[in-house]
C-alpha cells in the first residue's frame, strides 16, 4: 500500500539521503498489482528496491518506489529445485540450503540483498555466480502487471550482467526466482585464500566448509555496511583485449590480469584505483576505503552528487594514467530512472 513515510536513507547501504515521489511497500501479489495501477495513473517510473545495496540514490527522485518484501520459500521437488520470493533475504537463504546439505550457493555467502535483486547483476563471488543455479526467474511486466517467466538462457547472463540491465531494464519487477541445487556437485575452492582456510585433504572439504571460509574471508576484508556505509564494489573490474592487458602488463608489472574469455582480460579495478593514488583519499564526506580500494564509503557526505563527483574523479585519473575505462557497478538513479 502507499506508504507516507518516503524516504530511503535507512533503506540503501550507502545511507545516502533519498526521498522518493512515492513508496509502496509490497508483501503480496495483490499489493503489487495495486501498486503498478497507482503508478500508471501518476505516470511515475517505477523503481523496485530489494535492500538498497547497488544502488546509488538521488536526494530528490522522481519515481515511485516498490520496496518488495515478498516472502516465502518452498520446494517444487525432491531434487534441489526450490523457488524463492524476490523480498528474501540472499544470506539467510545460502546459510539455510547449505545447513541442509544442499550445494551450489556456498560461495555466494554474506552477499547483501534480496533474492529478487540477486539476477538483476548475476552475483557472483569467490569463483562462483548465480546463474548456472538459476532454473527460471518470475516476474511482473510494469506496464501492464502481466506475468513473465524467463528460462536461465532468456536471462542472458554475463559477467555482473542479465537481460534485467538491458532489454528488460526498468520494465520488470523480479517476484521468485527458481533455483537449481546439487547434491553431488564439484566444490569450487580454487579463489585465491578460500583453499588455505579449508582442510588440506579435498575429501574433507564440505559445502559448510565452504561457506564459513567465505564468511570468515568477507568478515576480514570488506567493511560492513551497518558500520561503514557502502555499497560494495564501486566500479566493475574492466574487462579489455588481450593486446591492451598485454601493454599494460609490460608497463605495470604487477598488474592482476584474469582470463575473460572469448580472447578477452579481466584487469582488477581496485589495483588500478590503488595505483593511481585513491586508496584511503576523502573528498566531501565519502572516502575510499583504506583497506579497499574498490569500495567507497559514506563518512557524512551523504548524498549521490558527492559520490558520483568522486568516482567520476577517481575513473578520470585511472583513465588519465592506464587508458582503462572504469564503469560504476551500482545502478545510480537521478530524478528518474
Ligand atoms: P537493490 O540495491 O535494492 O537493487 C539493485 C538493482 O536491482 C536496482 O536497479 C533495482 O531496481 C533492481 N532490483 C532489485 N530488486 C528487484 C526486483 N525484485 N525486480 C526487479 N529489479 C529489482 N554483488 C556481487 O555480485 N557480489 C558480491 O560479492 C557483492 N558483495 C557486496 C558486498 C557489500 C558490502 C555490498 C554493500 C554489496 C555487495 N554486492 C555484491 C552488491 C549487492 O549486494 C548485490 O548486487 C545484490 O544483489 C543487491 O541486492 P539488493 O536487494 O540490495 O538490490
Ligand atoms: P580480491 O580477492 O582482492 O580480488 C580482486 C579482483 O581480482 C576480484 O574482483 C576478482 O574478480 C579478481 N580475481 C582474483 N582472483 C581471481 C581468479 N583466480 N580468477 C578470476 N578473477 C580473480 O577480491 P575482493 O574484493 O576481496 O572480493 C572477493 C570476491 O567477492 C570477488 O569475487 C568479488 O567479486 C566479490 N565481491 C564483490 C563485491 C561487489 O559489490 N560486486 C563486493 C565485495 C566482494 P571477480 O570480482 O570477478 O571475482
Amino acid at each position: 500500500m502507499l506508504h507516507a513515510e518516503r524516504q530511503l536513507q535507512r533503506r540503501n547501504t550507502l545511507r545516502l539521503r533519498s526521498r522518493a515521489a512515492a513508496l509502496s511497500v509490497i508483501d503480496s501479489p495483490a499489493d503489487l498489482e495495486r501498486a503498478l495501477a497507482e503508478a500508471r495513473q501518476s505516470g511515475l517510473p517505477v523503481l523496485p528496491l530489494g535492500e538498497g545495496s547497488n544502488v546509488v540514490l538521488a536526494e530528490e527522485l522522481a519515481a515511485h518506489v516498490l520496496l518488495l518484501r515478498l516472502r516465502g520459500c518452498r520446494w517444487l521437488d525432491r531434487r534441489g529445485l526450490l523457488r524463492v520470493a524476490a523480498g528474501e533475504s540472499w544470506h539467510p537463504l545460502v546459510a539455510w540450503t547449505v545447513a541442509c546439505g544442499w550445494r551450489g550457493l556456498e560461495n555466494l555467502a554474506l552477499i547483501p540483498g534480496t533474492v529478487g535483486a540477486a539476477p538483476v547483476q548475476n552475483i557472483g563471488a569467490y569463483g562462483r555466480e548465480l546463474a548456472p543455479f538459476v532454473h527460471a526467474v518470475h516476474a511482473v511486466r510494469i506496464a501492464d502487471g502481466e506475468p513473465v517467466s524467463l528460462s536461465r538462457a532468456a536471462c542472458r547472463f554475463g559477467y555482473r550482467d542479465s537481460i534485467f540491465k538491458h532489454a528488460l531494464r526498468d520494465r520488470v519487477v523480479i517476484t521468485a526466482v527458481d533455483l537449481q541445487l546439487s547434491r553431488d556437485l564439484p566444490l569450487e575452492v580454487s579463489y585465491p585464500g578460500l583453499r588455505d582456510r579449508l582442510p588440506a585433504a579435498i575429501e574433507a572439504i564440505t559445502p559448510q566448509a565452504v561457506f564459513d571460509a567465505v564468511v570468515a574471508l568477507r568478515r576480514g576484508k570488506l567493511p560492513d555496511p551497518l558500520r561503514e556505509p557502502n555499497a560494495g564494489s564501486f566500479f566493475k573490474n574492466p574487462v579489455v583485449s588481450l593486446e591492451q592487458a598485454e601493454d599494460l602488463q609490460a608497463a605495470c608489472p604487477g598488474l592482476p590480469v584474469f582470463e575473460a574469455g572469448e580472447g578477452r582480460r579481466k584487469l582488477a579495478a581496485g589495483w588500478l584505483i590503488e595505483q593511481a593514488g585513491w586508496k584511503g583519499i576523502e573528498r566531501e564526506g565519502i572516502a575510499v576505503h583504506p583497506r579497499h580500494a574498490l569500495v567507497l564509503v559514506n563518512r557524512g557526505g551523504d548524498s549521490a552528487a558527492r559520490v558520483l563527483a568522486l568516482a567520476a574523479a577517481i575513473a578520470e585519473s585511472v583513465r588519465a594514467r592506464f587508458g582503462v575505462e572504469l564503469e560504476i557497478e551500482p545502478r545510480c538513479y537521478g530524478s528518474g530512472p
